[in-house]
């Protein structure tokens, strides 16, 4: 075969895993929103299948040769063009795939099968006890696949590779020990303040008018309604099947006004991001977004930095005035502001607001490193957490539901996901700068509810160029610098000194 036939090949058996993806993605997508209770068991064999064909066709023996081949042909795999880094991530997806033998990873999916399974059952009885051995035996699992990566500097390092590709242990160390101290500054300047009233918020808005709104805005930061859908979901998510089907989910709670338009927002940037992927790279090696972080930040950054900033809420707030006029008629646009922007310590992380957010996961960082290198065993950790929560938030759970079970992750396997969410926060306010500063018209924009430039910039700088560039690296070519704390250090402080008047 010559190299342009091997090449031709290698696209092939990309396309077709990348499509065994999107099938298991879709039987995810129709679980979580339309599937009943009854089909739970088929379900779980039909995506255990298509699981098990993915796994096959990602570490056959026939493309390890092909991309072997391909990688000798090249001069340098690290040259920045696009046909060595195609292969080079190719390379690397297949190293991950196949260097852990197929009997672990049947392993590992019992384990995570069974940890799932007593975790739901331990959390919903306070009962940490029954859940501990399963956490061990998920950490020892988890450890004995980064053995497989070494060397490394840190056990951690393989695990957080998954996720954020290039990202070392040393490296989410340094930018937390930055962030950390300076954030619980900024909790106690806050917390000596005089509280803001959101009480308008905590009543029950009609779902009809919610999903009205959610959908009206949506559109409005550039969602494309002809490739993509809105469903309820118990856990709001976003998923894609492929360019032209990038599907979004919410929830509405009962007492609670804003809670899914801010979830919306949040999903709208994660599809923002999937429709805006390369139509080059489709169906390649360098076909997916760039990493968890990159994708957070997108998220983050319409949530946040356009969601709840008070340029927006000149254009959000008569909107809703004219959809609940009985909830809001009698509320100012800065008492809407400050309202939505309360900052509460609490207990649950996917509750938390900007200010507290990433402190619910370093905690968790924490936990992870510890366990790994030992220095932490399982029956510490309630012990552990709750200590830390006082020490970094001020609140103490009075039980292990809401305080060290109340995640999913662990006991799905994810250990190494969680600093994603705070380097993702870190990230967008990076962005934010950078975009501002080149076009300096955007927040006067936002109070108009135009958001194209917004739109226009997060395509040229980030979605097109799918994983074109690892994530550090497309941090660097945006910003000139790596991840930094600072820009969202800066955000925030000048944020909440304005909203609570230090
Ligand atoms: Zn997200």
């Amino acid at each position: 075969m010559s190299s342009a036939e091997k090449l031709t090949k290698l696209r092939e058996i990309t396309a077709e895993i990348s499509r065994l993806g999107s099938i298991q993605a879709l039987l995810e997508w129709d679980q979580q929103v339309n599937m009943p209770h009854g089909g739970a068991e088929d379900r779980g064999n039909q995506a255990a299948l298509i699981a098990g064909l993915a796994f096959d066709k990602s570490t056959s023996d026939e493309l390890g040769a092909l991309i072997q081949d391909l990688a000798s042909e090249i001069p340098d795999l690290d040259a920045d063009d696009d046909f060595a880094r195609e292969i080079k991530v190719a390379k690397r997806n297949y190293d991950r795939n196949a260097r852990i033998p197929r009997e672990k990873i049947i392993e590992f999916v019992l384990a995570t099968s069974a940890a799932h399974e007593a975790w739901v059952k331990a959390r919903a009885d306070n009962d940490f006890a029954s859940f501990e051995p399963h956490l061990t035996h998920i950490f020892e699992l988890r450890r004995q696949q980064a053995e497989l990566f070494q060397p490394y500097e840190h056990p951690y390092d393989p695990l957080l590779d998954e996720y954020e590709p290039g990202m070392k242990t040393s490296d989410v160390r340094a930018i937390f020990a930055a962030l950390r101290p300076r954030q619980v500054e900024l909790l106690r300047a806050i917390a000596e303040s005089e509280q803001i009233d959101n009480s308008f918020i905590k009543q029950h808005y009609p779902f009809d008018e919610q999903r009205k709104l959610g959908t009206f805005i949506a559109g409005r930061f550039g969602y494309d309604w002809e490739r993509g859908r809105l469903d309820l979901a118990a856990h709001p998510f976003t998923t894609s099947f492929g360019a032209g089907d990038v599907r979004i989910t919410t929830r509405f709670l009962d007492r609670d006004g804003m809670s899914a338009l801010f979830s919306t927002m949040h999903e709208t940037g994660h599809a923002l991001y999937e429709q805006g992927l390369s139509p080059k790279y489709y169906e390649t090696s360098l076909g997916q977004p760039a990493s968890y972080a990159i994708h957070e930040s997108q998220s983050r950054l319409w949530e946040n930095l356009v969601g709840r900033s008070r340029e927006f809420s000149r254009f959000l707030f008569p909107v809703m005035q004219m959809l609940f006029p009985q909830h809001l008629g009698n509320v100012t646009l800065d008492q809407f502001y400050r309202g939505i922007n309360r900052v509460e310590p609490s207990l649950i992380r996917v509750e938390a607001d900007e200010a507290t957010y990433n402190m619910h996961i370093m905690l968790r960082f924490e936990i992870e490193t510890g366990l790994l290198e030992g220095s932490l065993k399982a029956s510490d950790l309630p012990e552990i957490w709750n200590s830390r929560m006082q020490e970094y938030l001020g609140v103490t759970p009075a039980d292990d539901t809401n305080g060290v079970l109340q995640d999913v992750h662990w006991s799905s396997g994810l250990v190494g996901y969680f600093p994603t969410y705070a380097l993702g926060n870190l990230i967008s306010a990076q962005l934010w700068e950078k975009m501002v500063a080149e076009h300096p018209e955007i927040p006067a924009a936002m109070t108009e509810g135009e958001f194209s430039q917004i739109l226009v910039w997060l395509r040229e700088n980030v979605h097109s160029f799918s994983s074109r560039y690892d994530p550090l690296d497309l941090v660097r070519k945006i910003t000139g610098g790596p991840i930094d704390a600072e820009p969202y250090l800066r955000y925030l402080n000048a944020k909440y000194s304005e909203i609570y008047r230090f």
